[in-house]
Parts: structure tokens; sequence; C-alpha cells
């Protein structure tokens, strides 16, 4: 499949077996009569698979050997917590399965209900949770009833479904319409973030050994940035409607932190040539993704409103684990012991200064690594909408000192698993 195709459409409750798939293609699969959804090589935060989850199709990964079995044909159910795929069930699986996804969609309504409250600790303080999405329409009247704002816009899907790079007329009026669905709530959009396994036909760069570190993110918008000061000066243009944010990806420390900020003066200072209105105290902020950003975080809360930890990338550069390969994907756990302690000094010197500081990554999504992360001091989590039910049931009624309590025990240890059992245990998940 490809992202440029975005007509197609399956007999209702199909599973898609691929060999791998593009996160464009898998952005384009909600409402196509898909129910499933199996790649042979991505791996659980491949760009793929969390499009994928976002539009709330399950989706299990990394399942080798799969090419040449399937015809189209057979009848085939899969279970993405456990990760398995079985073609022509007996009766007995059936009724398991039949069983599990009763259990499953009792839970799912009953979490629903507590999707629409408001999250706040015993002691009474609030904890905001907030939606990752790929377009305006995500952000929709249901999206906003079960969230705080939107933590996460990835822009990069504009371009990624273009054949030719947006102008600013196309931004400025994607980036508005956004702001206007919020209705005032929070909105924080990521610039443009590609390269890697995220490719955008109209902005071709040359082959590289090591994308993942390579030209990706903001390197890139410093390469190209013709392409960076049209999408700041399109989301200043946009600003006046709401309450933005912009946030640059990749930063590896304050000098890129700089860099991106000269560009957002010289994107306002033409803006004012040409008469445009913008909003001077839009929301500066940073993804913590880079080991060497999270290490300097006292240096960088000095010079942002908010940041946000992107776990799935921060699990790739601190353990050096390809997200892409699954083979290493066990390294990239974040319940890493190295991952928890970045995290837990990020959130200690935003909070001495009173800075924002949210996670926008994949395991802002699991209820017992949620948990975990407010005990390590994160402000407000981001995740896509399908999660939310489940992450706010865990949340609610929490005292915020008992998950304190728990991080710091999770902190002293040095093994993954370990971490990850005491959570459960603690958080009785
Ligand atoms: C992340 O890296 O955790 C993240 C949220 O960004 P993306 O998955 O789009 O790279
Ligand atoms: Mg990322």
């Amino acid at each position: 499949m490809r992202g440029e195709d975005q007509s197609v459409s399956f007999p209702e409750g199909s599973i898609v077996i691929a060999e791998d798939i593009s996160p464009s293609a898998a952005a384009v699969l909600e409402g196509c009569g898909v129910a499933g959804l199996v790649c042979e090589h991505a791996s659980q935060t491949s760009h793929a698979a969390i499009m994928a989850r976002a539009a709330g199709i399950p989706c299990v990964t990394d399942i080798a050997g799969l090419h040449g079995i399937f015809h189209g044909d057979e009848f085939v159910c899969i279970d993405a917590d456990e990760g398995c795929v079985i073609c022509e069930p007996d009766e007995d699986t059936l009724a398991i399965f039949e069983k599990k996804v009763k259990k499953q969609r009792e839970y799912t309504a009953e979490a629903r209900r507590t999707a629409k409250e408001r999250i706040y600790f015993k002691d009474g303080r609030p904890f905001e949770i907030l939606l990752n999405i790929s377009s305006p329409k995500d952000c929709t009247a249901d999206a906003l009833e079960i969230s705080d704002g939107i933590g996460l816009y990835r822009t990069e899907y504009l371009y990624m479904h273009s054949a030719s790079i947006p102008n600013f007329e196309t931004q400025k009026s994607e980036y508005e319409d956004l702001l206007r669905r919020a209705k005032g709530a929070p909105v924080t959009v990521r610039t443009l973030d590609i390269g890697a396994d995220k490719q955008c036909p109209s902005i071709r760069s040359e082959h590289e050994e090591n994308p993942a570190l390579g030209l990706r993110g903001i390197r890139l918008c410093f390469e190209r940035s013709d392409v960076f000061c049209e999408q700041l000066k399109a989301l200043l243009a946009a600003s006046p409607l709401g309450d933005l944010g912009v946030m640059f990806p990749m930063i590896t420390g304050v000098s890129d932190l700089l860099r991106a900020r000269e560009y957002l003066e010289r994107a306002k200072s033409e803006l004012r040539a040409d008469g445009v209105v913008y909003n001077e105290k839009i929301r500066i902020g940073v993804m913590l993704e880079l080991p060497s950003a999270l290490i300097m975080a006292d240096k960088i809360a000095e010079l942002v409103d908010f940041a946000s930890i992107v776990t799935n990338d921060l699990c790739q550069y601190t353990m050096a684990a390809d997200r892409m390969n699954s083979r290493v994907s066990d390294y990239a756990d974040p319940f890493s012991p190295a991952v928890l302690r970045l995290i837990h000094h990020a959130a200690s010197e935003f909070s001495k200064r009173k800075k924002q500081l949210c996670v926008c990554g994949e395991s802002a999504s699991s209820p017992v690594s949620a948990l975990l992360l407010a005990g390590l001091g994160v402000s407000s989590l981001s995740m896509s909408a399908p999660a939310v039910p489940y992450v706010k049931t865990a949340l609610k009624n929490n005292d915020h000192d008992d998950l304190c309590r728990v991080a710091r025990e999770c902190l002293a240890m040095a093994d993954a698993h370990e971490i990850r059992s005491l959570a459960e245990r603690e958080f009785n998940i």
C-alpha cells in the first residue's frame, strides 16, 4: 500500500495483512472496513502501527513469514494484546476469543464513561490528558469532550499526503481549521518532523546510511529553511484564532533551540512587513527525545514555555535500538532504568521552573506507565483518542504521593522487567 492511495476500501471486518505499510497509508485505514492490521516487519512503535492504533485498529507487528500463507478468503482472528494471529480458528479457540472480546467490550464501555471526566488526584490537583492527532479532522467534539486539548499535532502528515509542498495559504487554513475546532482549548503543533521512516514525496532527502541519526526533524528544517519559514509563518498567521503552542522536534540542545527561535523571529518580522497579524504570546516548546536534550533540561527549561517528552524516539536513542527494527525492540523498553532516570531529571528541572512538561510518546497510552510517568513528575500526558478511557480509568482518584513513592522505588532499580513488575504490582494493573 502507498500513502498516495487514499481511496482504499475493504469488505467490513477485513484484516489487512502486509509485509510492510507506510505511515501515511496506515493513517487512511480508518473507516475503510478494516478491523485489524498485521504487519510482518513493523514494530509496535513504528509510525505505521501508531497510526493504525490511533484509528482504533488493532495492530499486530513483527510476525515473520506470513507472506504467501494467506490468499484473502480465510477467516482470521488477531489478538493485538498477545501479538498473535490465528487462521481458521477451531470452535474452542473461537469461543475463547469471543469471551475475551465480550470482556474487553464491557471494560471499554465502563472506561468510556470515565473518559468524559477530568482527572484529579486525591489532593485535588488536576492532571491534564491531551490528544495526539495527525489531522485537524481528528479534533472532533467527541475528542474534545474526553481531553483537555491537543498535545501533539503531527504536521508532517499534511506534507506526506500532498504531492507538492503545501504553500502558506494551504497551511494557514489547515491550522486555522484546527484552532477553530479546538474552541479555545490548548493546541500544541509540532513543526515538520520528517526523515527516517516518515518520507515525504515533495521533500526528498539524499540516501543516508543511518537515517534515524541523519537529517531528520529540525535538522532537515534548518537545511530547508524556505520550507521551515513558510510553516512558521502559516502557524503565526493562524495563531490569533486560539491558544497555540509551537514545538520543535529533534532538538539536541540549546544551540538548536536558539537557532529554531531565530527562524521564528525571522518569520515574525516577514509577517510584520506584510502587515499580517499574529499572536506575540504564542507558546514555544521543544520535544525532548534525544538524551542530550534531556540531560540539558535545566538550560532548555529556561528558554521555553513547555516541552514534551517523546518516548518512542527517546527509547530508540537512549537504548541505541532502531524503533523500526522489531529484532531489537526489547531494548527500547520505556521501563528501562536509564530512560526513567532521564525523564525524572527533566521533570525535576521543569517543575523547579514551573514549566509544563508533557509526555506524548506511546508509553503515555499504557495505564501502568501513565501512572509511573505521573509519579516521575510530568504534568500531563498526550495520547491518541482510543487510549484515553483506559488511561483515565487508571489515573483517577490516585494519591499523587503514592505514585511518587512507587516512582522513587522504580528509580532505585536496575532492571526494566523488574521495574515493570513492581509498577504493575503496586498499581494493581
Ligand atoms: C515519539 O517519538 O515518541 C513521538 C511522539 O513522535 P513520533 O512517534 O511521531 O516520532
Ligand atoms: Mg518522534
